[in-house]
């Protein structure tokens, strides 16, 4: 059977290595075209801890890209314990790369019609699937950023909701030798280079900040049931069939209220992997491991409906609640609560 993986990311690169493990070789294609200097994705590092699990599956180990962990961490007045650390993630993909088959370029299914399954692990991009049925996407801008300290406190950590005045959040992540990743993911009339330029001028007298590297993306926060079909079969050019398979953020698999993919698509893969070639099965699996995402999409949807200008329902304040509990970040309910609150504010202020 000849099954060809197109995208090397965190889902495809790590199904490669998973097939591997059960005796099917892929041929995998990436083009890899990034203007960024880490020359992948423009994307976070955070990760939690527990990603260890995955890592073992494919032999490979955390302390081998660990950067640092993120605890405490700070959400917007809050300040919480989490297992969250930041990895190098271009190291990662390397690692994953070098035990597969590469291809170095981009494919569309014109080039794919040798392979009787081909798998769409291109991210956002969805290159070989139909569209979602109904998709969202959380627009992105992210600064790799060398900080220099003009006190004794050092940047940590954080995430801050209060900082944007629609859905989403500003997020600062430590990558290593005083460098951060500083970001602001949000859906609504938000302009995210002034949001990161306030934030730079209003914290600027206790740091100074170099830009070393900026990039624009977008995630896909639609959740994996708005992102159906995960399949599709199609007649190749002799008459015999083909199964093209989404895995990863391509179907969705990325939490809508915080838009963490890295180790959801991990989990989509090994899904994938424990369920080949079986896409009703893989299906069913992916729908029912990942329905709180379904749930959480739900809430996104109603605060950027015209209803959901009144704020939060309690259900909502509840999801965030839980979605705080899942990542394990320890954060009080009555606080977590009144944090959820501030999305409220969200489309009064345009000005940002
Ligand atoms: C700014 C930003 C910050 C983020 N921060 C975090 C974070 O801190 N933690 C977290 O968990 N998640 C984060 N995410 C989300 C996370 O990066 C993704 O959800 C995750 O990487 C999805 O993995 P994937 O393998 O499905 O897709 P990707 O990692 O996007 O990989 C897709 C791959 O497909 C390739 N490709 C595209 N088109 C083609 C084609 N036609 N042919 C062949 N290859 C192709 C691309 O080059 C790419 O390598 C962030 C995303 C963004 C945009």
């Amino acid at each position: 059977m000849n099954v060809a993986i197109a995208g090397a990311g965190i889902a495809g690169g790590y199904l490669a290595g998973l097939l591997e493990k059960r005796g099917i070789v892929p041929d995998v294609y990436d083009g890899a075209l990034h203007t960024t200097t880490c020359k992948c994705r423009s994307c976070g590092w955070g990760v939690p801890m527990g990603i260890q699990t995955y890592l073992t599956d494919v032999g490979l180990d955390l302390n081998d890209y660990l950067i640092e962990p993120m605890s405490p961490m700070h959400f917007d007045d809050l300040v919480a314990g989490t297992p969250l650390c930041t990895i190098h993630k271009p190291r990662l993909l390397q690692d994953f790369r070098k035990k597969a088959t590469m291809k170095r370029q981009n494919v569309g299914m014109d080039e794919l019609d040798d392979y009787d399954i081909v798998v769409d692990a291109t991210g956002i991009h969805r290159a070989l699937l139909p569209p979602c049925r109904s998709d969202l996407a959380l627009p992105t801008l992210q600064h790799r950023v060398s900080v220099e300290c003009e006190g004794t406190t050092r940047l940590e950590a954080g995430v801050y909701g209060n900082r944007i005045p629609g859905l989403g959040y500003l997020w600062i992540f430590p990558v290593g030798h005083d460098q951060y990743h500083i970001g602001i993911g949000g859906i609504g009339p938000i302009k995210h280079e002034n949001i990161l330029e306030r934030f730079y001028r209003e914290s600027s007298e206790r740091f100074s900040f170099a830009i070393k590297c900026s990039c624009q993306d977008s995630i896909r926060v639609a959740s994996p049931y708005h992102s159906t079909p995960f399949y599709e079969r199609r007649e190749r050019s002799d008459g015999t069939s083909q199964l093209i398979i989404g895995v990863g953020e391509s179907i969705g698999t990325v939490s809508p209220f915080t838009g963490e993919g890295i180790v959801h698509s991990l989990e989509c893969a090994k899904i994938l992997a424990d369920t080949w070639p079986n896409p009703e099965r893989y299906t069913r699996s992916v729908l029912a491991r990942f329905a709180w995402m379904k749930r959480e999409r739900e809430t996104l949807d109603y605060l950027l409906s015209t209803e959901g200008k009144g704020g939060p329902r309690m259900r909502d304040r509840w999801r965030f609640f839980r979605s705080a509990r899942r990542s394990e970040i320890e954060l009080p309910m009555i606080e977590a609560f009144k944090q959820m609150g501030s999305l409220s504010l969200w489309v009064e202020n345009t000005d940002c």
